[in-house]
């Protein structure tokens, strides 16, 4: 049966590959934006996780739309890179709203209607860069590390009601957010991939599936890295 799938982040990058594998199984998916087109196929909603009455709204229209959130990937985020000594408190506290506030946002949102409904899948789109650490990225691997501890706590609190909440792990996939990265880092990265090559949105969003699906019903609060080898161990 096609579930209410929301994607937040879900117009372009990581978030639109999995946005369009929900599709492809036949959901019902809206994706967030801020101001952006959505591509057809899917309901765009204008919401910035940072801002707790525009996640309401969103939440309510999409209820309207395609029922209750039944789905919650938590993948919007941002990077403000920078060393520590030059990380001041707005980059760093700018990160950690979106990343892992915004995070908590929208998985409270989601949670009252899946208790009402005794089901619910929330996946939190987390980063290599939160269990290994990334020179220049103390906001964002705190902010992913978050992500860790925010799901394996929802887990503990919701599992009873058939909702699992679990967190997905990149590695480097060439997006929009890494177009920055030095050529010199990308070898570095490379370089410590067993698989040596960048991962693609498709292979994110394979596992995003399926942790929403009946098929992993018995996995909670775990963290499943998606990242060619880089991270083995965690
Ligand atoms: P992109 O920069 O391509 O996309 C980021 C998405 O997040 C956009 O849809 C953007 O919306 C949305 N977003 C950012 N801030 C907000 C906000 N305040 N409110 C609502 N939406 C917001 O990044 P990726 O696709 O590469 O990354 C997606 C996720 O995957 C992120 O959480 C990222 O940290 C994670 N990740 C990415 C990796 C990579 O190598 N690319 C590796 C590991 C993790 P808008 O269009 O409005 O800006």
């Amino acid at each position: 049966m096609a579930r209410s799938v929301l994607v937040t982040g879900g117009n372009r990058g990581i978030g639109l590959a999995i946005a369009q594998a929900f599709v492809a199984q036949g959901d019902k998916v809206a994706v967030t934006h801020r101001g952006s087109a959505v591509p057809d196929g899917l309901l765009g909603v204008r919401c910035d996780v940072t801002d707790g009455a525009q996640v309401e709204a969103a939440f309510k229209e999409i209820a309207e739309a395609h029922g209750p959130v039944e789905v919650l990937v938590s993948n919007a985020g941002i990077t403000a890179d920078t060393l520590l000594l030059r990380m001041n408190e707005d980059t760093f506290d700018r990160v950690i709203d979106t990343n892992l506030a915004g995070a908590y946002r929208v998985a409270k949102q989601a949670a009252s209607a899946m208790l009402r409904k005794r089901w619910g899948r929330i996946i939190f789109i987390s980063s290599v860069a939160g269990l290994s650490g990334s020179p220049g990225q103390v906001n964002y691997a705190a902010s992913k590390a978050g992500l860790v501890g925010m799901a394996r706590s929802i887990a503990r609190e919701l599992g009873s009601r058939n909702i699992t909440a679990n967190v997905v792990a990149p590695g480097f996939v060439e997006t929009e957010m890494t177009e920055t990265v030095s050529d010199e880092r990308k070898a570095e990265i490379l370089g410590q991939a067993a698989i040596r090559r960048f991962g693609r949105p498709e292979e994110i969003a394979a596992a995003v599936t399926w942790l929403a699906s009946d098929e992993s019903s018995y996995v909670t609060g775990a963290v499943l890295p998606v990242d060619g080898g880089v991270g083995m161990g965690h």
